[in-house]
């Protein structure tokens, strides 16, 4: 490997964590950066506990970087020059690069549902999940996917006072097999909250949502889940993307129109078990990030890396602190018969969650 090839890692989240550590220990004499707009690591899937009022920890980027030799910038990457290779800041700064990792990850979506934007809250980001402060009425959750069942959960076990909606036109967890979806709906009850499986949002107002069927359900906030975006940084740079901004790569992670150029976790279009694209999860960011690094050093070596070999195997939904559901998957992402729930799934989905940080901060 020649000296000073210099990698940028753009995000500093699951996968962009993954991808800067396992390059730091095998791309020796290459100089890689991180850049990320925030000086913390933030576990996000710790966002509706923080949301919900919990304190969650956080860890100083500079550091955790710099004693594994990995330079850090704090700054928002404004656009990529992919003719002369070098990212733009915010600061009106560029970095230089030599290969790419983009590992931006993703924000909330509303789906172009007026009035989302200006009266809902999110859980999305860690900014997002500060501004919410749960008040005294009602809260709709809308969106019965893994974050608005957590966030419904995290809200009604917080605070027991507060009445609890969750809208969504599906059942809770309908992806999930039928003993675990019946769970789902057996704790949600248990801690009050109101599960409406028929509604589909069709407005946000200010003090409440307008419904499909024409229903006004008033409340004092209301929290949007039902769809995540990703910056549109690739797409504006002229990176080849799908549909809604994603990069497009090869089995390699390497994107299709620019070949120093990988991406990484939610930010990018990435095939699976099955041809399926992998879903948006912390579970797949990691073994991206870190995958997207060893195609990156095997190709510095000279040689062709290995195609990503990826299977699911269980995913974990918190239902508060005391509960929550362990679906074991198949391969392909589809749920198994078994199903892990109670205490135990509580506990086990804490551990995967510290495991996760861990691994993403060595
Ligand atoms: C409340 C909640 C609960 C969740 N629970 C689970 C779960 O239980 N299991 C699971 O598998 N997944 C879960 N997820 C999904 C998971 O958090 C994401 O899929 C995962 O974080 C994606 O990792 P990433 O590295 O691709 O992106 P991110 O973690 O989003 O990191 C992206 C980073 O890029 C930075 N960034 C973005 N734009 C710029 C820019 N222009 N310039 C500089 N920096 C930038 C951001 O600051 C961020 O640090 C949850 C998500 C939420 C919101």
């Amino acid at each position: 490997m020649t000296g000073q090839h210099r990698i940028v890692v753009l995000g500093a989240g699951y996968a962009g964590l993954a991808a800067a550590g396992r390059l730091a220990s095998k791309a020796r004499g290459a100089e890689i950066t991180v850049v990320d707009a925030r000086d913390h690591f933030v576990e996000r899937v710790r966002l509706h506990q923080q949301a919900a009022g919990q304190r969650i920890s956080t860890w100083d980027l500079r550091e955790l970087l710099e004693s594994k030799k990995i330079h850090f910038v704090r700054a928002r990457a404004t656009e990529i020059d992919t003719e002369g290779k070098r990212v733009l800041l915010h600061t009106a700064t560029a970095l230089d690069y030599d290969t790419l990792v983009y590992a931006l990850g993703s924000i909330a979506e509303s789906n172009g549902v007026p009035g989302v934007a200006e009266h809902a809250y999110s859980v999305s980001t860690p900014e997002d999940a500060d501004r919410f402060k749960a008040p005294a009425g009602a809260i709709v959750v809308v969106g019965a996917g893994a974050t608005g069942i957590e966030l419904a959960a995290e809200l009604a076990e917080q605070q027991p006072d507060s009445r609890v909606l969750l809208l969504s036109p599906e059942e809770p967890g309908a992806w999930l097999s039928a003993r675990a979806q019946a769970h789902i709906r057996r704790v949600l009850e248990r801690l009050g909250v109101e599960i409406r499986p028929d509604a589909k949002v069709l407005e946000v107002t200010v003090d409440g949502v307008r419904l499909a069927d024409g229903t006004l359900i008033e409340c004092a906030a209301t929290v949007w889940t039902a769809g995540f975006a990703v910056p549109d940084l690739a797409a504006r740079s002229g990176l080849s993307v799908d549909g809604t901004g994603r990069v497009l790569t090869d089995s390699s992670l390497r994107s299709i129109s620019h070949p120093d150029v990988y991406a990484a976790g939610d930010s990018a279009v990435i095939a699976g078990p099955g041809g399926r694209e992998l879903r948006m999860a912390c579970a797949t960011a990691l073994p991206t990030g870190k995958y997207a690094a060893d195609a990156v050093v095997a190709r510095l070596r000279g040689a062709e890396p290995e195609e990503l070999r990826f299977r699911y195997i269980f995913q974990c939904l918190s239902l508060g602190r005391r509960d929550g559901v362990i679906q074991v998957l198949h391969a392909d992402d589809s749920p198994a018969r078994t199903v892990l729930t109670g205490r135990t799934a509580a506990w086990v989905k804490e551990l995967i969650v510290r495991g996760a940080g861990w691994v993403a901060r060595r």
